[in-house]
């Protein structure tokens, strides 16, 4: 038996029993990309968390409707809002249409998360689709007194705001340190204070991703449009809210203050953030140069990659840490990262060409059996532990111990039950392949040329042509690929 799945809550900062609201439905909401510029590995390693999280949850059964936004207007350059559109601003520089951009940024973000095997959430509805609804909240929030008009732009009124609810209670910022904070940045003459944010801009005459609203021709806040879409596929309650720790505050802290000025209720029951990707212990982002996009990293372009590593490789590399910690990129890391992946890919292999064959002459293995089914246990046991991919890559390096010990005959295969070979086999692959997403690169191409190249190597074996044998050997190690003389016959493996 295992324990139940827990989560770690950042709400309510503790792991809790994962209870969806309404079971076997869960709603899970993450914050998609801004899509102004390529999506950068760090950006890469948050929605590889994500979809880890989706994956497992299906893998329990559950019914998950995943709600990834696209962020295409109203992600300002700076937090005060003030500056550019992000979106606006790449438009002006390219000479495009601000869809263009968005078009061009939201077709590649699909082919990054496609390379990197992630799932396509269920729905990935835009804020530029839904004008109408943040304006019909903004004109609730101005009804329930939580909003005010000035000049053509409106904002949110967070000291009324906090006189009945709890501003910060997510990120844990109270208004005396916001206000010193925010009060720094400029232009906020418009607010009433500083830490107010914007719900609708007024657009300048320059400005121009622009619609029009009952207050001015403008464009709404950048964190509006989360609230509006949650809300609208998942309900005014639903379960996991995600994203980046980053996006904790401001813009999760203003997501909540948006949704409960509103309707009255908590919009997420379980609120679960990302830690960053870092370069030499400094987040990666592109604001400070140290970003690594997918393609310099799968083809080693990068100035300070040694060589390109394929997609399920860094896969592989971000999964061998939890979500919630840190994880540093670095050379070496992805080194080990590629010997992992293909020990843990050698071992589907081998797994998939298991037989169990019945031989009463052989007594059941007791000891073996209890242990591959407890390796299986750990491997739910660490998933159901708040999604931990680290040590369940640990216990599948277990399990596999004992498929590659039935494999060279260490252990009988007729001294394990079927019932525990199945499930030794099902979880194995189950594991690798459905809930940590990692697939074979080629696998169909290479099987098929390998096995031609094994025979003409065995045929040169039987006729003692060693010369051919080493030829044969030699060429398909520069590939990467090891011959083994086993005992049955030949085999291939990749060299870890
Ligand atoms: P953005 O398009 O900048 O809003 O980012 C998309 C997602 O990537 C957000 O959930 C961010 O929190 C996340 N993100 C940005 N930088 C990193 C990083 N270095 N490591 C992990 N996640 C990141
Ligand atoms: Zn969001």
């Amino acid at each position: 038996m295992q324990p139940p799945l827990r989560v770690y809550n950042t709400l309510t900062k503790q792991k809790e029993v994962f209870q969806p609201r309404n079971p076997p439905f869960v709603g899970m909401y993450v914050c998609g990309p801004t899509v102004y510029s390529d999506v950068h590995m760090g950006n890469v390693r948050t929605f590889i968390s994500f979809d880890i999280i989706y994956r497992y949850l299906l893998h329990l059964g559950y019914k998950v409707r995943y709600v990834r936004n696209i962020t295409d207007v109203g992600h300002l350059e700076n937090d005060a809002d003030e500056g550019d559109d992000k979106i606006a601003k790449k438009a002006k520089l390219e000479n495009l249409e601000p869809m263009e951009i968005v078009q061009r940024y939201t077709n590649g973000f699909h082919n990054v998360m496609e390379t990197f095997n992630t799932l396509p959430p269920s729905i990935e509805p835009s804020a530029t689709g839904h004008l109408i609804e943040q304006i019909k909240m903004i004109e609730r929030l101005i009804e329930k007194g939580f909003a005010y008009e000035r000049n053509g732009s409106v904002y949110f009124d967070v000291l009324a705001y906090n006189q009945s609810n709890e501003y910060g209670k997510l990120s844990g910022r109270v208004l005396e340190d916001l206000y010193t904070y925010t009060r720094q940045l400029d232009g906020q003459e418009e607010k009433k204070n500083s830490y107010d944010f914007a719900l609708w801009k007024k657009a300048s005459p320059a400005h121009i991703m622009r619609w029009p609203s009952p207050w001015s021709d403008g464009y709404p806040g950048w964190h509006l449009e989360c609230s509006v879409m949650s809300t609208k596929y998942l309900g005014e309650e639903f379960d996991i809210h995600g994203g980046g720790m980053d996006l904790k505050f401001p813009h999760h802290e203003c997501e909540i203050a948006q949704c409960v000025g509103t309707h009255g209720k908590d919009p997420a029951k379980y609120w679960l953030h990302t830690n960053m990707l870092t370069v030499n212990g400094q987040k990666m982002s592109k604001s400070l140069g140290n970003s690594y996009l997918p393609h310099e990293l799968i083809s080693g372009s990068h100035e300070l990659l040694d060589k390109g590593y394929s997609p399920m490789t860094v896969r592989f590399f971000m999964l061998q840490s939890h979500y919630a910690s840190t994880l540093d990129f670095s050379n070496s890391a992805l080194h080990a990262a590629q010997k992992g992946y293909f020990k843990m890919l050698n071992g589907l292999r081998v797994s998939r060409e298991l037989k169990r064959a019945e031989d009463e002459s052989i007594a059941i293995n007791e000891k073996a059996v209890k242990q591959i089914n407890q390796i299986c246990d750990n491997c739910y046991r660490a998933m159901n532990d708040d999604f931990n991919t680290a040590q369940t890559i640990a216990h599948l390096f277990n399990l596999l111990k004992k498929i590659n010990s039935i494999h060279t005959g260490g252990l009988e295969v007729a001294a394990i039950d079927q019932a525990t070979f199945d499930r030794m086999q099902s979880t194995y692959q189950s594991f690798v392949t459905k809930v940590l997403g990692l697939k074979e690169e080629n696998a169909a191409d290479k099987n098929g040329l390998i096995s031609s190249l094994l025979k003409i190597y065995n045929e040169a074996k039987s006729a003692k042509d060693y010369d051919k044998v080493d030829e044969i050997r030699n060429e398909l190690k520069a590939q990467g690929i090891i011959i083994k003389d086993m005992k049955h016959g030949v085999e291939w493996a990749l060299e870890e």
